[in-house]
C-alpha cells in the first residue's frame, strides 16, 4: 500500500485535481493507494475568516460562505458530467447548510469557540475529498471516500490536537487491512477526539494525517505531492539561487521543516522513521 498527501495547490481547481487523479490512477496500478487531500487552495483561510467575521457579529462572513459555495459547487460541476451530478450537488449543498447552520451560531452567539472553530475549519477537507472521490468514481477508478475522522483519534486539544497513536494505528489497521477497494480518498487535517468531537492537526496538518496512516499500515511509500519539487535549500519562490536536494535523510528533513521549510509540516517525518 502506498499513501500519496496532494496539497492545496495541487487541488486548487479542476485542471489541477485532473492532474491528480492521473497520478492516483497510476498509482493505484499494481497496489492500493490511499490519496490524502487538502482543502482546496485558499478554502481552509476563507473558512477561518468567516469564522471570525461571524464570531464579530460581522454579517459579510454571508459572503465568503457564498464565495466557499460557488468554489465548491462550480468545481465540482467542472469535473462531473451533468448527467450524473446531481447526487453529488445535493450531498455538497446539503453539508454546507450545515456549515451554515455553525456560523449562523458563532454570529448569533456572538463568539467562536476553539471546539466550533475546529468543526468549522474542517469542511474544507470533508468537500474536497468528496469532490474528488466522486470524480474518481466517475472516471472509472475503483475509489472510496473514508473520512479519516472514524480513523485518527486524538485529545480535545482543539485546534492542535495530540493523536492517540494506540487507537488511530489499530483503526488504521483494521480498516486498511480489508478494504477492498483499489483507491482510498481521505480527508487531511481531520480527526476526532474519542468524545467523537471534530479535531484537527494544526494548521499545514494533511502532510501529517498522510504520515499517521503510512506509518499505521506500514505501507511502501508515502509520497507528499506539491507544487515545488522537491526540497530545496531555501525557499525557491524567495530565493533565485536555491537548488533541489537530491538526497535528504529523514533526521535532515524533519530538522529543515522545524526550521521553517514550508514544504513540510513538521510532525510529518516522526512518525514514519521508526
Ligand atoms: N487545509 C489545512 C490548512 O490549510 C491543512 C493542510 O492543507 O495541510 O492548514
Ligand atoms: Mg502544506
Amino acid at each position: 500500500m502506498k499513501v500519496l498527501k496532494f496539497g492545496g495547490t495541487s487541488v486548487a481547481n479542476a485542471q489541477n485535481i485532473e492532474k491528480v487523479k492521473n497520478i492516483a490512477a497510476k498509482a493505484s496500478n499494481t497496489e492500493k493507494a490511499v490519496i490524502v487531500v487538502s482543502a482546496f487552495g485558499g478554502v481552509t483561510d476563507m473558512l477561518v475568516k468567516a469564522s471570525l467575521l461571524a464570531a464579530a457579529q460581522d454579517e459579510t462572513y454571508k459572503q465568503v460562505l457564498e464565495e466557499i459555495e460557488a468554489r465548491h459547487i462550480n468545481t465540482a460541476q467542472e469535473l462531473i458530467d451533468i448527467n450524473n451530478q446531481s447526487k453529488v450537488i445535493s450531498n455538497i449543498k446539503r453539508e454546507l447548510n450545515v456549515l451554515e447552520t455553525l456560523l449562523e451560531g458563532a454570529f448569533l452567539i456572538g463568539e467562536i469557540t476553539p471546539k466550533l472553530l475546529d468543526k468549522i475549519v474542517g469542511y474544507g477537507e470533508l468537500l474536497s475529498s468528496f469532490i474528488i472521490n466522486e470524480y474518481f468514481i466517475k472516471e472509472g477508478l475503483e475509489s472510496v471516500h473514508k473520512d479519516s475522522k472514524t480513523l485518527i483519534k486524538t485529545d480535545d486539544d482543539f485546534g492542535k490536537a495530540t493523536v492517540d497513536f494506540k487507537t488511530t494505528n489499530e483503526l488504521c489497521e483494521n480498516y486498511f487491512g480489508t478494504v477492498t477497494y483499489q483507491l482510498i480518498v481521505v480527508p487531511g487535517f481531520v480527526a476526532s477526539s474519542s468524545k467523537g468531537e471534530s479535531t484537527t492537526l494544526g494548521r499545514g496538518g494533511s502532510d501529517y494525517t498522510a504520515a499517521i496512516i503510512a506509518a499505521a499500515v506500514q505501507a511502501d511509500a508515502l509520497e507528499i505531492w506539491t507544487d515545488v519539487s522537491g526540497m530545496y535549500t531555501a525557499n525557491p519562490k524567495l530565493v533565485k539561487q536555491a537548488f533541489a536536494i537530491p538526497h535528504i535523510s529523514y533526521e535532515e528533513a524533519m530538522e529543515l521543516s522545524h526550521f521553517g521549510a514550508k514544504v513540510l509540516y513538521p510532525p510529518t517525518i516522526q512518525p514514519v522513521l521508526s
